[in-house]
């Protein structure tokens, strides 16, 4: 989401004359979108700034920005600790960002904006066009979150769930794929609760989605397991662009931990809704997040989550040490050993990295299809994704970016496959 809201702060301030420089020290003014979902987030801007001073040591200091959950968080606590920070902007407020710049140049004076206001975001935006021209392109549908998992930071920084307007959204995703998007992926931090008006659904979204022409594939992450409703399930029937990949995040397989975490469901519920989900696509596969080492887990505790990988098989999935992160109720209770903790960690990624690069070998001398995402700098190689997402970096006589493809997968490793396209086979386009 941050790539997404990144990009959207270009789109906004180019109508004030700012554009994107890769040459850093050229640059007026300097943003840092930041998160705050793990791990010393805040200490990592202060890191940074230190960079950027001595990048602009010698030349007139930009306009410095902080931007994003960290920004939320933290608010006037930053400009007071690093007077090199001149504005700090929360991740619903950025809308603004074009006034707050003009305002600064004018009064010169430190700016502090980080107001809720999530309906006013979306009321600009929908008027800023949306310039990404990526093959595979974000739009957000939904943001914030009501359910308070007990280790996690997102209801105080990007607020309560909030779903926007349905036609704002077609219109966005129309005007991508008419730019050359070929694969949309909604983004919400409970996407799947998107909600609005009560008359649109998530499963309202894809559905208008699969009717687009030149759109391709259609993906939405990341997904909360209690909002996975049969309409939703449903889609992975009816609906063809809607890969057969699904982040669905669990954090543990232990139903104590799970209680804990305040999680709002239980190991036997995500399990059928697996089962749901291959009745509708027998070829779906799922990808996770985990959390190891939350404060009163055992080794049986640890283990229930071993379990449940072997049981399903990720293809693909994230795994972290528990970081307490400020304000949540998690991060008052005692932290478990932290060798104990890495062990686990170490333990837990071998098995869903085995799974993945086993995963990976079943394409070896086969076919699959591959979206072209881009050329490789100085290759003669092309980088695409399969339905399932995984990387795959080929030879091809003919292609371009945009197209879908049938590579022959050669050699493999964990993450990527490798192969070769002969444009004899080039697949029909959705
Ligand atoms: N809403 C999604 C869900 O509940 O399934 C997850 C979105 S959250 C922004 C992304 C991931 O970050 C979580 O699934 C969790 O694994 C991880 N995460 C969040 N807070 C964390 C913390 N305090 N420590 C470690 N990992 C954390
Ligand atoms: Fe955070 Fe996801 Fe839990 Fe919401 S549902 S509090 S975003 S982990």
């Amino acid at each position: 989401m941050n790539e997404y809201d990144t990009n959207r702060i270009y789109d906004l301030v180019s109508n004030i004359n700012y554009y994107k420089t890769d040459i850093k020290k050229e640059a007026n003014c300097v943003v840092l979108n930041t998160c705050h979902i793990r791990e010393k987030a805040t200490e990592k801007v202060y890191d940074e700034i230190g960079r950027i001073k001595k990048d602009f040591k010698n030349v007139k200091k930009p306009l410095v920005v902080i931007s994003g959950c960290v920004a939320q968080a933290e608010s006037n606590e930053m400009i007071k600790r690093e007077p090199y920070i001149d504005m700090v902007i929360g991740p619903q407020s950025y809308h603004k960002i074009t006034d707050l710049i003009l305002n600064y140049e004018r009064k010169k004076e430190k700016i502090n904006e980080t107001e809720f206001d999530v309906v006013g975001k979306f009321d600009v935006l929908k008027d800023v066009s949306n310039v990404q021209n990526k093959i595979s392109s974000y739009v957000t549908i939904q943001e914030g979150c009501d359910k308070f998992c007990h280790f996690c930071v997102v209801p105080y920084t990007r607020g309560p769930e909030y779903s926007r307007p349905f036609e704002q959204i077609i219109n966005e995703t129309e005007k991508l794929v008419s730019n050359g998007a070929k694969e949309i992926i909604l983004l919400g931090q409970n996407v799947n609760a998107y909600n609005y008006e009560n008359k649109y659904k998530l499963s309202s979204i894809i559905k208008a989605l699969n009717k687009i022409n030149n759109l391709k594939r259609i993906r939405f992450t990341t997904s909360h397991p209690s909002d996975m409703s049969n309409d939703l399930i449903d889609c992975y029937k009816d609906c063809e662009k809607l890969m057969p990949l699904l982040h669905l995040p669990i954090q543990s397989g232990s139903d104590k931990i799970l209680k804990l975490m305040n999680r709002k469901h239980g190991y036997k519920y995500y399990i059928s809704v697996i089962e749901k989900l291959k009745k509708a696509r027998k070829d779906i596969k799922i990808s996770s997040d985990f959390i190891v080492g939350y404060p009163g887990e055992t080794e049986l505790d640890f283990n229930s989550t071993l379990n449940l990988i072997e049981n399903i098989g990720f293809i693909n999935s994230y795994s972290f040490i528990f970081s307490p992160r400020p304000g949540t109720p998690a991060s008052t209770k005692k932290l478990n050993s932290k060798k104990k903790n890495e062990e686990r960690l170490k333990q837990l990624q071998s098995v869903l990295e085995n799974f993945q690069r086993n995963n990976n070998k079943k394409y070896l001398e086969k076919n699959c299809e591959v979206l072209v995402e881009n050329k490789l700098d100085n290759q003669e190689k092309y980088f695409g994704r399969t339905q399932h997402m995984i990387p795959v970096i080929f030879e091809a006589d003919d292609c371009k970016t945009g197209d879908l493809v049938n590579v022959k997968i050669t050699s493999f490793n964990q993450k990527n496959l490798f192969g070769i396209f002969k444009n004899n086979n080039k697949v029909k386009a959705a």
